[in-house]
This record gives C-alpha cells, structure tokens and sequence, in this order.
C-alpha cells in the first residue's frame, strides 16, 4: 500500500524493513540468547501482527505479550512461534491460551491452580513461566513466596499438569546505566533460578532483559532477551544515546496533509481559549490530527512538525482532531504533507523530540496513536 494512493488525511506509514534490521541488529548484541519480541499494546502503536511477523521473519523465535487477549490474537492471525503473555487476572483465558500452545506468567498460587485446572480441563499440560519480583514491585512473586511457588509448581509437573518453561523477572531502572537496583535485582534473579533449580525444575528459558539490558547489560543476557521499544528503533536509553548509536532506525512516520492554509491578520487567536494570536501578519495551516488521534495536548505550543521544509510549533491547543501551525511568511497549499515524527534523517521531528515537547517518552508518544490513523506497511516480505 503507498500512502499517497491511500490516506488524503493522515498516515502512520510502518517501515517492516527497518524494523527487521532492528531485529537483526539487536540479536547481534545478544548473540547468545534467543530472542523475544515484544508485540504487547498493538506493537506498541505500529500495528501487532505485521510487526510480530516482520520480526520472525528477522529471527525472532518468540512473541511477547502483555495480556491473554494479545497472545491469542497472534495465534488466531496464524502466527507461529513461541509466544508468552504475563498480565493475568483470576478468571482469565487460561484453557484458550492451553490449546493455543501459548507459554503463560504465573506469578503466585492462585495463577498456578487457575493454569492447572486449564490444563486439566484441556486434556493437555500447560506451559507456565514463573515470574519473580526482583525488585520492580509490579506482578512477580516476592522472594519470601518464591519457594513456596517453586514447590508448588513442582508438584504441578509432577502430576503431569504444567510443564516450567521458563523462570523470568522484570527490571525497574535498566534504563539508567549504572543504577545501583539493577545489580541488586540480577542478584536476586540467580537466587530465584538457583531455587527454582534446586526445586528440581529445569527451564528452557531464564529471562530479564528488556531493550536496556539488551543493549547495555550483556550479563542480563541469559537465554533469552525481550525488547521492544528498541525493536521499534526508538533509544531506550536516550540520555545514552540515540537510536543510530545502537544501530537502530526508528520505525514510525506520523505524517498528514494540510487540511487548510490561509493568510489571517495579527492578532488572530488560534484555537480553543486563544493560547496563541499572531503576532502579525501571517499563514495558518492545518493539520488534521488531533488528541483523538494519539497528538498528545501537552503538546499544545510546544510540538514540532516539519511543514513546508521547516520545523513549526504547535501554536495554541491541540484539539481533538486538528491543530494549527504558523508558516510566518512562507507558504503552503492544502494537500501538502506535514510530518510530526519520523526516522528524522529527512529534516523531519523525531518521536523522541516529541517526548521532551510533551513531558513524556517515546514509548508514550508511539503507542498512542489510535485506530483513526491507518497504519501503512512498507517493506513487507
Ligand atoms: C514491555 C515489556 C518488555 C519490553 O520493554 P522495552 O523497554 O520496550 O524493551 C519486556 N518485558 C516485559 C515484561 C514487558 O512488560
């Protein structure tokens, strides 16, 4: 699909070939671990199943997934693959994921009798991973639990309910090279694996590393790293470096067109409470992508957008499905295309810089924008 046959409006055109050379670029540093992708949230904004099978295509040998939902919607789109998913509630899909030969998180008892009772039901073992709290104090079983959890999940095996594929943890502040958490938790990681082992338990897979600790932790390695924000060639660690300092492309190009370009005189106000009037004489133009859309409102005044070769500013509110830009004194016609972010090597803003205009970081910029934006594929295989 080329965006120009198809979005008269606006566009989030995804670059497959960039993120597989992402991928590719990534395994390189983890040259000895298997490699999950990581797919949660709609591919974090750029659409899951084509990117989930972009990045087997570049060697990725499993999907990641936050909830049970996301886990079955690759497998219903044919996808193969391992696949995990780790955000569980009682009563969740837990036979449906069973049968779909989906890997899933247990990080306490009463996840374990609820994959145990799925598996008996189903007629089939249930492939768990157990998940420790190293640290982040989000899900994980906290290291008091822990073997208790291991026992138990023993037992589990030994009735021939779950096999443990895996035993994983998740860190908090890998994102801050040097801080002194993350030491602490991969301590607490080889603790738990060294008790899961000792348990009798024998997992395939042991697993901490998210896109930081593949990029800048090779001793968070293990068998198996789990990026994705990088996948997506965004920095994860960008007071480190950008993402051409880890070999990375950004994925992404939100684009538009000018939906209207007219002259106006000084002090016109400019959208919802008049947060901006012209200073003088000038061209207005439009862009017709909103809050609605995922264009953040603490960008008001402040987002950048490439407009007729220049960066612009935002001038007053972002509206839910427009805001304005000042041309000055140069000029635009309707139709002609805006660009909120992109890889940024055509002049254009990247996700990044949208993050510092908005008090964010990327990852909130990407994921959110919404279902009104089509999302155009560019080299698929
Ligand atoms: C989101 C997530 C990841 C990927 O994190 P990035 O920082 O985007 O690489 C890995 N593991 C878990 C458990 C996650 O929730």
């Amino acid at each position: 699909m080329d965006a120009n046959d198809t979005c008269t409006r606006a566009w989030a055109r995804i670059d497959l070939a960039a993120l597989r050379a992402n991928v590719t670029a990534l395994r390189a540093k983890a040259p000895g671990a298997a490699f999950m992708a990581v797919v949660k949230a709609d591919g974090y904004g750029h659409g899951m199943v084509p990117c989930a099978r972009a990045a087997l295509e570049a060697g990725a040998t499993w999907l990641g997934a936050a909830t049970p939902h996301e886990a079955l919607a690759l497998r219903a789109a044919g996808l193969g693959g391992r696949v995990l998913c780790w955000l569980w509630t009682p009563g969740g899909p837990w036979r449906e994921c069973v049968e779909a030969d989906i890997d899933v998180t247990v990080s306490g008892r009463w996840a374990l009798h609820e994959a145990a009772a799925a598996a008996r039901d189903a007629g089939r073992q249930a492939r768990v991973q157990l998940k420790i709290d190293a640290g982040l104090g989000r899900n994980g079983a906290q290291p008091a639990d822990w073997p208790d959890l291991v026992r138990a999940a023993r037992r589990a095996e030994r009735d021939g309910l779950v096999r443990v594929t895996g035993v994983w943890a998740h860190f908090s502040c890998a994102d801050e090279p040097g801080h002194p958490s993350t030491e602490r938790e991969l301590d607490v990681f080889r603790t738990a694996v060294a008790q899961a082992e000792d348990a009798g338990l024998t997992p395939e897979v042991r697993h901490i590393a998210n896109s930081p600790g593949t990029l800048t932790l090779p001793e968070a390695h293990f068998d198996l790293v789990r990026p994705g924000v990088a996948m997506y060639g965004i920095s994860p660690v960008p007071q480190t470096g950008g993402p051409a300092d880890f070999g990375l492309r950004p994925v992404m190009t939100l684009a538009g067109r000018l939906a209207s370009v007219k002259r106006v005189p000084g002090g016109h106000g400019v959208s919802y409470g008049h947060q901006y009037v012209t200073p003088g004489e000038t061209t207005l133009a439009l862009i017709p992508l909103g809050y609605a859309d995922g264009v953040p409102r603490h960008a008001s005044g402040a987002g950048p957008v490439l407009v007729a070769g220049k960066w612009r500013t935002v001038a007053g509110r972002v509206a839910m499905d427009q805001f304005v830009v000042d041309l000055g004194g140069d000029t635009a016609s309707p139709g002609d295309e805006a660009v909120l972010f992109g890889p940024g090597d055509r002049g254009e803003p990247t996700a990044e810089d949208w993050a510092r205009a908005c008090g964010t970081i990327a990852y909130e910029i990407v994921t959110r924008i919404g279902p009104r934006v089509p999302r155009v594929y560019a080299g698929a295989r």
